[in-house]
């Protein structure tokens, strides 16, 4: 008999996961707390498109899936950066023009993933089924169903004061919890077990999306290929294009402070806010007051714990085990990444899933909280130093140099976006890298200062 396993969660990580362990032979039952994404659920507070670059194409390409998913997103080739007065800016992402990062929408994305996992007959997707909790032990998820599968309401039962619920116990080999940041299962861990870690930090920013409509034709209104950044030094707005010739913008801004969220609240301080800061967006922004009000203000958080599995009965995957700020673009391209490492583990330990669970997580714990503190750093970099000239001189050296010394001198960029290396070797590697730069630079300074003195005393 094939293992069973229980996951929790078909967001984009879950519904790639059941895939993965469908194609090997595993019997799964994915439970999600929401409908069905194909009909017409919206992915509400999230972001309405998302870039993926090498990382989560592997792990598309592994199951044949990258293709679809590429035929609908757009390549975007560097930063374009909007100052003040509307002068533009283009930093492409690495030397090489071809390599780009992808906005793809993420509703469309879930369901190639969920559709990926739906084609092996050994994998079946709950909608509506919210996990409650999880015991541990017997890898039992306990949840509460809003509708049966065929989309018709459950008999009420008496027990539940006459609501259209139903609670189900869902028993496997092993629960896994690919719940998103805010995740069930981790929080049963959490509360179970006594040696389980856990921290939670939240940026002082929140963001809010915002849209720039097609143009009358249905064209893109600023370039189409591009990731648009108006950075503001403690703030920032940014904008990924769509097929359908939009934009979604996204706001980082304070909760709080003089100038925030909290205190820009009337049409009026809206207006002056986006029309001082923001002048070239404005006039593309028509829906601009409506989307502020309406469009909930979302937190940015980053969580880490450990360890992500209890024996061979309960492990996570994605955000439930490593949620991190959205600013290089790789939380979604992690999770998948976990995928791709988990499956390795699964097929290295088939018989002992403990063994897996434990490989899985050394490999990933370390790199994942690299990732946390590089992500952390990028929002510094895009909305404070991308304005700048030495950051743009910075990014031509680093252009330069890797053309130079090709796989020698590779950027931290270009490392995490565009390759596979480890996150926690790309970020020890830039580190060198900068030192090596830096003493470079120094000892040409030296040389230039000596030889000043060596000609002017001749
Ligand atoms: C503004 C913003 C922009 C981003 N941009 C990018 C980007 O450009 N590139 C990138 O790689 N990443 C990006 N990310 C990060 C990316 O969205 C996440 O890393 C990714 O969604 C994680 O996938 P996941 O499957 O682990 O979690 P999720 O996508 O959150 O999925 C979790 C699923 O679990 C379900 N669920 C939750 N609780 C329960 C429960 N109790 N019972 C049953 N089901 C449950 C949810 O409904 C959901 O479907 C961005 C994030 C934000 C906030």
């Amino acid at each position: 008999m094939p293992a069973k396993f229980i996951l929790i969660g078909s967001g984009l990580a879950g519904g790639l996961l059941g895939a993965y362990l469908g194609r090997r032979g595993y019997d799964v039952d994915l439970y999600e707390r929401r409908a069905d994404p194909r009909e017409g659920n919206i992915v509400g507070g999230r972001s309405i498109n998302l870039a993926v670059s090498t990382r989560g194409i592997h792990a598309l390409e592994q199951l044949g899936i990258a293709d679809d998913v590429l035929r609908h997103a757009i390549p975007m080739r560097g930063r374009m950066i909007h100052d003040k007065s509307g002068t533009l800016h283009f930093a492409p992402y690495d030397v090489d023009p071809k390599k780009c990062i992808n906005s793809i929408g993420r509703a469309a994305l879930n369901t190639t993933v969920i559709e990926a996992a739906q084609r092996y007959p050994n994998v079946r997707v709950h909608f509506n089924h919210r996990c409650t909790d999880v015991d541990l032990d017997s890898a039992t998820a306990h949840l509460v169903a809003s509708f049966v599968d065929s989309g018709v309401p459950a008999t009420p039962k008496p027990s539940d004061g006459g609501s259209p619920t139903n609670v189900i116990h869902a028993r496997g080999d092993a629960v896994i919890g690919v719940d998103g940041a805010f995740s069930a299962v981790r929080q049963s861990m959490q509360t179970k077990l006594t040696a389980f870690e856990y921290d939670e930090s939240y940026l002082a920013h929140g963001y809010k999306e915002l849209t720039i409509p097609p143009g009358p034709d249905g064209s893109w209104q600023m370039e189409k290929n591009a990731l648009h950044i108006w950075p503001r030094r403690s703030f920032m707005m940014i904008a990924l294009p769509n097929p359908d010739g939009s934009f979604t913008c996204t706001l980082f801004w304070e909760f709080e402070g003089p100038r925030s969220f909290a205190t820009t609240k009337t049409d009026d301080e809206v207006c002056d806010f986006f029309r001082e800061e923001f002048p070239d967006a404005v006039p593309l922004m028509p829906a601009l007051l409506e989307d502020f009000r309406q469009n909930p203000t979302g937190s940015l958080v980053t969580i880490r714990c450990g360890p992500w599995f209890y024996k061979d009965k309960v492990a996570l995957v994605g955000d439930a085990a490593h949620a991190v700020v959205p600013f290089y673009g790789q939380g979604m391209n992690a999770a998948f990444e976990d995928c791709v490492v988990l499956d390795e583990c699964l097929e290295k330990f088939p018989e002992n899933h403990e063994r897996a669970f434990r490989e899985y997580f050394s490999r990933r714990k370390e790199n994942t909280d690299a990732l946390a503190d590089l992500a952390i750093g990028n929002f510094i970099e895009m909305r404070d130093k991308t304005a700048s000239k030495t950051f743009r001189a910075k990014k031509k050296l680093d252009h330069f140099l890797e053309a130079a010394l090709p796989g020698v001198y590779v950027p931290l960029y270009t490392m995490v976006t565009f390759t596979r290396i480890p996150y926690a070797t790309a970020a020890r590697r830039a580190r060198l890298q900068d030192r090596i730069v830096y003493a470079g630079f120094m000892a040409l300074i030296l040389l230039a200062v000596l030889l000043t003195f060596y000609f002017g005393a001749r």
